[in-house]
């Protein structure tokens, strides 16, 4: 039996890899405007990281997460995610020391066993970002401004911006109370896992999509009434600054994100023509993660882009570069000097190709065209008799005699530096 690919484990193929690159490079072109640095993270960690910090009651963890034992009998899980990851590796290296603020960012794949459908995978790719250990409000707006610079500059259309305050510890705890009290009153209309989680963990009601809950929770408070002063203080100063960069947004106070460590400012960012999956990018605060993994107390805040569904929302856009020629040889002596030749043009940064397998030109012009190559050069047995060669400019047919000495000066000459 032919081997195949695990479920919700995807290839990304040659013709899509395009996309990835471009989104990538621009990734890494705008976050070094705004002073951000790579940092590389492992695949995998010990699980007690993500329990600690993402927290056990919610869907991550408690059933999302590829854990297994490893052969010393250690529980390793593979990263769901990289801000606890970043976390651990900025204060096991001193950063927080070295340089209190730590400006980062990483690409790379996360793992979650969730059911696969359409922008949701078992193996999915986020550009994550991170300010770590800057409590003011300036670092959300910063890292905002960032995100729609990034967005912005992939021409991405028909995205909105949520964001709320989920507050701190001391004006989340009666919040927690008042919903659940709430919820209470409403218990048999919930669906079974939030019926649970009333118990465990009832603002994690708040991410069931089922209509049921979605309703039940309709009249509930809003946690943007129970916010503490410093609370509230942080977050209008968030807001302010947002306008400065008249980026439209709404605040969605029933907005709460997936994750137990969020305090204070959370965001996300949606599009309309993703359908079910819609979220592009989620972030906020974690001014306690620090210390729920044992370090000091480091405020920071970040967001993880979702690269499969920005990779959906990208418009199409060939990329043919006029720097690209194919070498058209015609037999055994003539393929030998294509060779050597292709070599010389390659060290001048023009791209090359070649037919491999000796086939007829007619064949290979239809090769060359369908690689959308602006030039050919033609070398028969006739031409390199006398040293030359013929160029063809694909474009309006025309062709010229060289001397196979000109060929790059020429090609040089006809294709700009594009
Ligand atoms: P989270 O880490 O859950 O806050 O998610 C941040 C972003 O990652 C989301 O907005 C999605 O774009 C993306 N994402 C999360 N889970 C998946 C998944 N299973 N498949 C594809 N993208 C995902």
């Amino acid at each position: 039996m032919q081997i195949k690919s695990i479920r919700g484990f995807k290839d990304i193929l040659p013709g899509e890899v395009g996309k990835w690159q471009l989104a990538e490079r621009e990734a890494r072109r705008i976050f070094a405007f705004f002073g951000f640095s790579e940092f590389r993270i492992p695949v995998v960690e010990r699980t007690e990281l993500f329990v600690r910090s993402i927290g056990e009651a919610t869907d991550i963890v408690g059933k999302e997460m590829y854990t297994f034992q490893d052969r010393d009998g250690d529980s390793l899980t593979l990263r769901p995610e990289a801000t606890a990851s970043i976390m651990r590796a900025y204060l096991e290296h001193g950063l927080n020391v070295r340089e209190p603020v730590g400006k980062y960012y990483f690409i790379g794949p996360m793992f979650r066993y969730e059911r696969p459908q359409k922008g949701r995978y078992r193996q999915f790719h986020q550009i994550d970002v991170e300010i770590l250990g800057v409590e003011d409000p300036w670092a959300d707006a910063e890292i905002l401004a960032m995100l729609i610079r990034y967005l912005n500059g992939l021409e991405l259309k028909n995205l909105s911006l949520q964001i709320n305050s989920l507050g701190c510890p001391e004006c989340r705890a009666p919040y927690k109370t008042e919903v659940q009290k709430f919820l209470q009153g409403r218990k048999d209309t919930l669906c079974e896992d939030c019926q649970r989680r009333l118990e465990t963990n009832p603002l994690r009601i708040f991410d069931c999509k089922k209509e049921e809950c979605r309703q039940a929770l309709e009249a509930a408070p809003s946690v943007l009434d129970y916010l503490c002063p410093d609370c509230l203080d942080h977050f209008t100063r968030v807001k302010s600054l947002l306008d400065e960069i008249t980026f439209p947004y709404t605040v969605n106070p029933r907005m709460v994100r997936g994750l137990d460590y969020y305090t204070r400012t959370a965001f996300e960012v949606s599009a309309g023509e993703l359908g079910a999956q819609n979220a592009v990018c989620g972030g906020g605060r974690y001014d306690g993660l620090a210390q729920d993994i044992g370090g000091p107390r480091v405020p920071g805040i970040g967001f993880a882009i979702g690269v499969e569904r920005l990779i959906l929302l990208l418009p199409e856009k060939a990329e043919t570069t006029r720097r690209q020629v194919f070498l058209a040889a015609l037999g055994e002596a003539p393929r030998k000097k294509a060779f050597r030749l292709a070599q010389e043009l390659r060290q001048a940064d023009i791209r090359v190709e070649l037919d491999y397998e000796g086939r007829s030109l007619k064949s290979q012009m239809r090769k060359a065209d369908k690689m959308r190559s602006p030039y050919v050069v033609i070398m028969g047995e006739e031409e390199l008799k006398g040293n030359r060669v013929i160029l063809r400019d694909m474009a309006s047919k025309a062709q010229e005699n060289l001397a196979l000495g000109e060929v790059l000066d020429r090609l040089q000459g006809v294709m700009g530096t594009n």
